[in-house]
């Protein structure tokens, strides 16, 4: 279901009273874009900033931003990165991306769980902006990029050419916010650059021991999420596992099992967990 024009504008205002400022982006249908380009013949459809200047005129002022929406009353939203909003983005891109992704944490364990919006291909996966982060593509693999300082991303509501629509990963029935939950810090541990030529360095943090493969991480993810995150920790555990199971890496049932097994551990009633797991596999196409 597509949202209403008003919804990209009500998240743009939500967003910016969060204090990330925010940007009218292009949205692409039937083919083209709303720059007036075909979308074939425009460099970025539904994906380019409309207002002058772009993310570096990115604002939280809610009269600009009625403004904006007013003037692109069809508008994606887009959110600017790096040290204006405290966001550093890991944008997790089609099937290139997830394979990376899970190379990477073969090696050095799974990511930290955070805040995740489902993009058309993959996901954005966001983190506290560690400084002196840019933005670049493949950096850390084919299909990673990664935006920081200078950056935007895509935010849910927005409308991928597609058809398909941003949004956040939540467990069932918990709170959509994205700073309903605290942000980890970007794990440079893992993503460094030259990061897959590198011998892994000794990690200190248990939640990140490097080489014991992505579902022994996504087990850490759930027992040390704190209380009042602890179903949306195993739902986003569930969704990378999910990703894993999609690329042959994990067993499903053994994932499942492991999971529950941790959400139990972490006192979450059974049939929560099995709900969570079930929809967090199924968003990463897996069940
Ligand atoms: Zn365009």
């Amino acid at each position: 279901m597509t949202p209403t024009h008003s919804a990209a504008l009500r998240a743009a205002l939500d967003y910016a009273a969060h204090g990330w400022p925010v940007l009218p982006l292009a949205r692409a249908t039937d083919g083209r874009c709303s720059c007036g380009w075909p979308a074939d013949r425009c460099t970025s459809p539904g994906k380019h900033p409309t207002n002058p200047g772009g993310c570096r005129n990115a604002t939280t002022d809610p009269d600009t931003i009625h403004g904006w929406w007013r003037r692109w009353p069809t508008a994606n939203v887009g959110i600017a990165t790096g040290p204006a909003s405290g966001l550093a983005v890991l944008d997790v891109d089609g099937e290139p991306g997830r394979d990376s992704l899970a190379d990477l944490e073969a090696a050095h364990g799974a990511l930290p769980g955070t805040v995740t919006a489902l993009t058309a291909r993959g996901c954005h996966l966001l983190y506290r902006w560690p400084g002196g982060l840019g933005n670049g593509a493949g950096t850390y693999g084919r299909g990673l990029d990664h935006r920081g300082d200078g950056g935007y991303i895509v935010a849910p509501p927005s409308v991928h050419p597609t058809g398909h629509v941003y949004q956040w990963l939540t467990a069932d029935g918990s709170d959509p916010r994205p700073w309903a939950h605290p942000l980890p810090d970007w794990p440079a541990h893992v993503l460094r650059t030259g990061a897959r030529a590198a011998a892994p360095r000794p990690v200190v943090v248990p939640l990140h021991r490097p080489g014991d493969g992505p579902l022994a991480g996504l087990v850490r993810v759930v027992l040390n999420a704190q209380p009042g995150t602890r179903n949306n920790a195993v739902n986003w555990a569930s969704y990378r596992a999910g990703e894993h199971i999609a690329r042959g890496r994990l067993a499903p049932e053994a994932a499942a099992s492991a999971l529950l097994a941790a959400a139990a551990a972490v006192g979450l009633p059974e049939h929560e967990a099995v709900r969570t797991i079930a929809s967090g596999l199924r968003s990463a196409g897996a069940a």
